[in-house]
């Protein structure tokens, strides 16, 4: 994936990096062609205007020699000595011509000179044929296109009459040499008398142009290496072929090309270069950037996704990443044989940990069990802490049996104390609970779910436990929160009922007070007893309001039974977190009920959650004229320190010790040293759940103050009391 991407960003710069090169490159090199093609169409333009002007030029320079009256008679005359010296050596010699002919009217020679080859003198015959065109273009110049280019100049003779002098200039290859050739009209000029009629005689001058003129004009114009070619033009040089006005090809010049394209690139060849060394080295630069910042972006993509995933204390997967896991796992199992193991490992009472010894040593604790948990499971499992202090282990292929050894061996591991960096020394237990997929579920959230009932099951059973999920579990919970659902509805209407229970003198046969107890009724699931929804209320905070109702409902029956007290159980829900003074003052006040009849019953887990709180609440409801009985005596760990330390005014022992009241056992020793010491402290004792007469006569014997069992009654609806208590008045006791 990593790879994909850092291509995904490297070949798009790379390829847009080759195409500018690319772009930059054939431009160049397409202008520097056009440039060079420029150049050498200018080029070929320049020699063949170089070669008009030549022509031109020798046309007026010969001007001299042709409008002259001399020359006029002389060459009518014949006269071949004077043509010889001021035609054929004149011009060849002072102005360089190679050949020099005089023509007739008729155009046939009359004199022929070649410097070089004397026997030529008639050799204008061989040459003769190929310049028709030009001695034409003299004679009847409007004959000719005008292309041909005749100078016309006027001579006035002075007689008036006007006399035109013409001459034309051309290039021709004269026996297979190029030559210019000019060919002038031989006319008299000003102050001639006689009448012109004939037709002018014509001197035809002819230059090579292969050495001294293709020289200057090389040198002239820059043509390097310029010279007439016979056959194949040269590698690298350009060429041109020159033609006569008649259109035949008179020879092909060529030179040394130019090449200002190629030179420009030559030119700008190393500061291009260098630029595109830079372009590519930061196309590089830009590509290893890039692919840097690709990888940046996909590590720290891992690092968010990992964190995300990862219990920031122990390094463990947390609870998103466990449910990955499971998804993973559960796929792997799935059509197999295979099963899926899920510990749910807690620790006991880690709250007590942290509050003891400070969080850093409660971390520290979680963390060593992080890595023995790690140390338990193998490569294919997995541990992960999915909150607090609860640890799962997922581990395929675990079967029940194998399940409950990894469970026992946790257990193991982890009883060994911890040792702590700073000394510190921590011994902690856990429970452990189960669940086996896809037997006990077949999706993570349920498996996980199930093996944390299993656990709550194994801390309910006092911790260090290992409990295997039961399919009961599951129906426990249903049947829990149904049950709450049913007295949260029970609450709401007021339906819960209270019951009396009477508190007789030790002889057994004078009511002297009642204890009010909580009766629930449903309409499908029937009566409930206090000893699960007593419970229940406390865990959903329902008791607040049972409470208060109890409360109410007691004093209000309790004013038809004058002289008779009355008792209320508060639990250490209301104790902790409700306003119990408050409440109790309330209702004394709406219900005029005097307080000194009224009794609130605690029990000793109330001392033990908050002591402070506990005294508080207790002289508060002293302070109101409220006695407080402790409730359940013997069944706690209190001992009799609490009864010194706090101020109850009874004291209410539990029925597990009446059971054994009169036997001749521990526990009638036991009750017989806890009635000693209550009268010590000046309480009233009663003692609970007497059922038979041996047990009252035993207790009445020990100096007990109050029994209360269903020897005498069961609890009973207010208005059955009412009765009950007429029955059991003083004066009737005394009577029965
Ligand atoms: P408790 O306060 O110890 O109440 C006495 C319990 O002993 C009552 O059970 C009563 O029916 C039972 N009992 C009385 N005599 C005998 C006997 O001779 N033999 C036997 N085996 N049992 C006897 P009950 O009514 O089921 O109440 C259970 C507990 O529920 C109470 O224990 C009390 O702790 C709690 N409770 C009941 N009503 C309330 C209430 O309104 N508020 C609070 N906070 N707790 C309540
Ligand atoms: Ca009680
Ligand atoms: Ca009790």
């Amino acid at each position: 994936m990593q790879k994909r991407t850092t291509t995904f960003v490297t070949l798009p710069i790379a390829a847009l990096a080759a195409a500018s090169i690319g772009i930059v490159l054939a431009s160049l090199v397409i202008g520097a062609r056009e440039a060079d093609a420029i150049a050498l169409s200018r080029q070929r333009e320049t020699i063949e205007h170089a070669i008009d002007q030549h022509g031109l030029s020798l046309a007026r320079e010969l001007r001299i020699q042709t409008v002259w009256t001399e020359a006029y008679n002389k060459t009518r005359e014949h006269d071949t000595s004077w043509i010889r010296s001021f035609y054929g050596i004149y011009l060849s010699q002072i102005l360089g011509y190679d050949r020099i002919y005089v023509l007739a009217s008729d155009d046939t020679p009359v004199f022929g000179f070649v410097p070089s080859d004397q026997s030529a003198s008639s050799s204008f015959a061989s040459i003769g044929g190929g310049l028709k065109d030009l001695l034409k273009a003299v004679r009847v110049p409007q004959s000719m296109p005008a292309d041909y280019n005749v100078v016309v100049t006027d001579v006035p003779l002075g007689n008036g009459s006007m006399l035109q002098h013409r001459a034309v200039a051309d290039v021709r290859s004269i026996r297979g040499r190029p030559a210019t050739v000019v060919v002038s009209t031989i006319v008299p000029d000003r102050g001639y008398r006689s009448d012109v009629t004939e037709p002018p005689m014509l001197l035809v001058a002819v230059e090579d142009i292969d050495k001294e003129f293709t020289r200057r004009l090389g040198a002239n114009f820059g043509f390097r290496d310029l010279q007439w070619v016979t056959h194949e033009t040269p590698a690298g040089d350009a060429s041109n072929v020159v033609k006569s006005l008649d259109g035949a090809p008179v020879g092909t010049l060529a030179w040394r090309k130019d090449r200002p394209g190629l030179e420009f690139i030559r030119r700008v060849a190393p500061g291009l270069g260098i630029s595109l060394i830079l372009i590519a080295a930061l196309t590089y630069i830009l590509i290893l950037w890039g692919k840097w910042q690709a990888k940046q972006i996909l590590q720290s993509e891992e690092h968010a996704t990992l964190a995300a995933r990862t219990d920031a204390l122990t390094g463990l997967p947390n609870r998103v990443a466990l449910r990955e896991a499971f998804a993973r796992l559960l796929d792997g199992i799935q059509g197999d044989k295979s099963t899926l193991g899920v510990l749910s490992i807690d620790i006991d009472q880690f709250k007590s940990i942290n509050d003891a010894f400070g969080n850093a040593v409660g971390d520290g604790v979680l963390i060593a069990v992080a890595r023995r948990l790690q140390s338990l499971v193998g490569a294919g499992g997995i541990v992960a802490r999915p909150d607090g202090d609860s640890f799962v282990m997922l581990v395929p292929g675990l079967d029940d049996k194998a399940a409950a050894e990894l469970a026992t061996d946790a257990l193991t591991a982890l009883a060994e104390p911890f040792d702590l960096d700073g000394g510190t020394r921590v011994f902690a237990t856990v429970s452990v609970g189960y669940a086996i997929g896809p037997r006990d579920g077949d999706t993570g959230d349920e498996l996980l779910r199930r093996a944390e009932l299993a656990v709550e099951k194994a801390k309910e059973e006092a911790g260090e436990t290992v409990v295997a999920f039961a399919p009961e579990m599951d129906a426990e919970v249903t049947y829990r929160r149904m049950l709450e659902m049913a007295l949260r509805s029970a609450v709401a209407e007021g339906s819960i009922n209270v019951f009396y229970q009477p508190l007789m003198d030790a002889s057994g046969r004078r009511v002297l007070g009642v204890e009010a107890l909580a009766r629930w009724t449903d309409p499908t699931l029937g009566p409930i007893s206090p000893e699960i929804f007593i419970p229940l209320a406390e865990e959903t905070g329902l008791i607040q309001n049972i409470g208060e109702h109890v409360l109410r409902r007691a004093v209000e029956d309790g004013k038809a039974w004058p002289g008779i007290n009355v008792a209320v159980n508060v639990s250490a829900s209301q104790i902790h977190h409700g306003d119990v003074v408050g409440v109790v003052r309330d209702v004394l006040g709406d219900s005029q009920f005097p307080a000194e009849r009224l009794e609130i019953e605690i029990t000793e887990s109330v001392l033990l959650a908050d002591e402070k709180r506990a005294n508080e609440q207790m002289r508060g409801l002293q302070a109101l004229g409220v006695k407080v009985a402790l409730d359940d005596f013997g069944t706690g760990y209190s001992g009799l320190q609490y009864l010194r330390r706090f101020g109850f005014d009874k004291l209410k022992i539990d029925r597990s010790f009446i059971d054994g009241a009169g036997e001749p056992l521990d526990s009638s020793v036991i009750l017989a040293s806890i009635i000693k010491l209550g009268q010590d402290l000046d309480l009233t004792i009663t003692a609970e759940g007497v059922e038979t007469v041996e047990q009252q006569r035993w207790l009445q014997t020990s100096g007990c103050d109050q029994l209360q069992g269903y020897l005498f009654s069961r609890p009973l609806p207010a208005d059955q009391m009412t009765a009950f208590i007429a029955a059991h008045t003083a004066k009737d006791a005394i009577a029965s």
